[in-house]
């Protein structure tokens, strides 16, 4: 009993008190982040390993805080999530990619790849096509070229809804990708019967890619996956020469990550872009 009051005394700390109202706090500030135009994207650069050529980039939300400056979407991205602001968030997100990517096709960038992240709570949205719809006859750009990244967890919280869902985002030409593939629990009765173009290998596979025989094997059993599934597959969080020639070897077709380039600010990614760097 008296462990019991302790736990219970504990439970009401300053600390944890204070870290409650930072949260709350938080969250008031999230709410109003995107009409004060707190909220931007950056973008990171897909290679193809075939051409050594950008074929895509992944839109990466940054929330640029007056007072507590840059903040990381791993610290407010699960707010978001609780508080559903997720919801408005991620349709500013997708509005911002599609338009952003639209301008660069009108600079010459042809063929591009705009990836966007989608949280389990938009892909559980009734009216998701919808948006999603309505986004791309807004800015003009074209629905083959948008790939909605959904994770696995996302999808496969009730999988008979998110087929039907995946399917009116297919029909409409969006390309799909699984995200941080390996880390949720992956039914390959599901993955099967999901209309997917692509499989993200997760980082955390790729790190010790080099040096680590489990997560050699790993990587490679995905990628035999994607094939036999005739799904592409990319590997994330590439950061050397070592993963970026392993992956090269063992058939990936594209990669993402510090090697190539940190995720950018528009201008610098416009730059970049224009390049037409081969890498
Ligand atoms: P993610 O979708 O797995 O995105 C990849 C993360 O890995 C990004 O972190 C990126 O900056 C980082 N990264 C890329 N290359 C490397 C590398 O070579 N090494 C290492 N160590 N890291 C690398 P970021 O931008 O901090 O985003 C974190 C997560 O926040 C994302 O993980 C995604 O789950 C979420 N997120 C970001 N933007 C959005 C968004 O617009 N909507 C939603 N729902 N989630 C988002
Ligand atoms: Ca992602
Ligand atoms: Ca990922
Ligand atoms: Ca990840």
């Amino acid at each position: 009993a008296m462990e019991n009051v302790l736990e219970r005394f504990q439970f009401y700390t300053p600390a944890l008190n204070g870290q409650v109202s930072h949260r709350l706090q938080m969250a008031s500030h999230l709410r109003h982040a995107v009409r004060k135009k707190e909220m931007l994207l950056h973008y990171q650069p897909q290679v193809s390993l075939q051409s050594g050529k950008i074929v895509g980039v992944e839109a990466l939300l940054r929330w640029q805080h007056p007072e507590k400056g840059m903040i990381s979407p791993m610290e407010f991205i699960p707010l978001a999530e609780e508080t559903g602001l997720i919801v408005p968030i991620g349709e500013w997100v997708l509005r911002t990619a599609c338009e952003q990517a639209q301008r660069w096709h009108d600079l010459g960038v042809h063929g591009l790849t705009m990836a966007v992240n989608l949280s389990a709570k938009q892909f559980a949205q009734k009216n998701l096509a919808a948006m999603v719809r309505q986004a791309l006859d807004d800015s003009g750009f074209s629905s083959h070229c948008l790939e909605l990244e959904l994770t696995e967890s996302a999808s496969m919280e009730s999988p008979e809804k998110s087929i039907e869902v995946m399917k009116l985002l297919k029909a409409m030409g969006v390309r799909l990708s699984i995200d941080d593939f390996g880390t949720g629990y992956s039914n390959l009765n599901y993955l099967k019967r999901f209309p997917v173009d692509q499989l993200k290998i997760d980082r955390s596979f790729v790190r010790d890619v080099g040096t680590d025989a489990d997560d050699l094997a790993i990587a490679r059993a995905v990628i035999a996956l994607a094939r036999s599934l005739h799904l592409e597959v990319l590997a994330e969080g590439v950061e050397d020469l070592v993963q970026y020639e392993i992956m090269k070897e063992n058939g990936c077709d594209k990669v993402q990550g510090y090697y190539f380039s940190t995720p950018l600010a528009v201008d610098e990614c416009t730059r970049l872009l224009l390049a037409r760097s081969t890498f």
